[in-house]
């Protein structure tokens, strides 16, 4: 018989395809969420801090972002399976940026930077990667196709954990230093956010 999962209090075996010390359902809520006893942050808990940082944003980061997105070659959705972790985050960025147009590039670091802001229950870096990328990643929206005349949906997965570190770490490196100075700025703005939504 195999050895339990890591969590004390869980009975369930090892699933040999987590590869990890996990079941099958912890494994699979490590890589979701980035922590073995936090799930995600939820929308309403971001909402105020993204809604802070997308008013704050410097124009000189804005074109920062535009840049970085201007410079990924298009992918499409469908071709990811089997991309690497940083070249399926570049994927995601580019498609959003399809998908958004003009707005894509504040959007996007708003999404991040909110995210990076928002109170979290634990400090494990993992949890706050993971976090930081779901938020990016929720801009993204499907993509349909005709395909003999079925229609198809397509919509990159972020399941794996590393795509998303790579994610985070891709827009992180833009916004690391701006983030570091204004966190403050961003959580005051956000509880007014918070207190005028009453
Ligand atoms: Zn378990």
């Amino acid at each position: 018989m195999s050895s339990p999962c890591i969590v004390s209090t869980c009975p369930r075996p090892l699933d040999p395809v987590v590869g990890g010390p996990y079941c099958n359902i912890h494994g699979k809520q490590l890589r979701r969420c980035g922590s073995l006893e936090f799930t995600s942050l939820k929308s309403p808990e971001r909402r105020p801090y993204i809604l802070a940082a997308r008013a704050l944003l410097p124009p000189g980061l804005i074109g920062e972002m535009q840049q970085l997105l201007d410079s990924l070659p298009f992918v499409d959705q469908r071709n990811v399976n089997g991309l690497r972790p940083a070249a399926k985050a570049r994927c995601i960025l580019v498609n959003i940026r399809r998908q958004r147009g003009a707005d894509a590039a504040r959007l996007i670091l708003a999404a991040a930077i909110g995210a990076e802001c928002c109170p979290k229950p634990t400090s494990n870096e993992r949890y706050r990667k993971v976090q930081v990328a779901r938020s990016i990643f929720r801009l993204l929206r499907s993509q349909s196709f005709e395909l003999f005349d079925k229609r198809v949906v397509y919509r990159i997965s972020l399941q794996g954990g590393r795509a998303a570190l790579a994610l985070c770490d891709m827009v992180e490196a833009l916004t690391y230093f701006w983030t570091k100075d204004n966190r403050q700025r961003i959580v005051d703005a956000a509880k007014n956010e918070r207190g005028g939504a009453h």
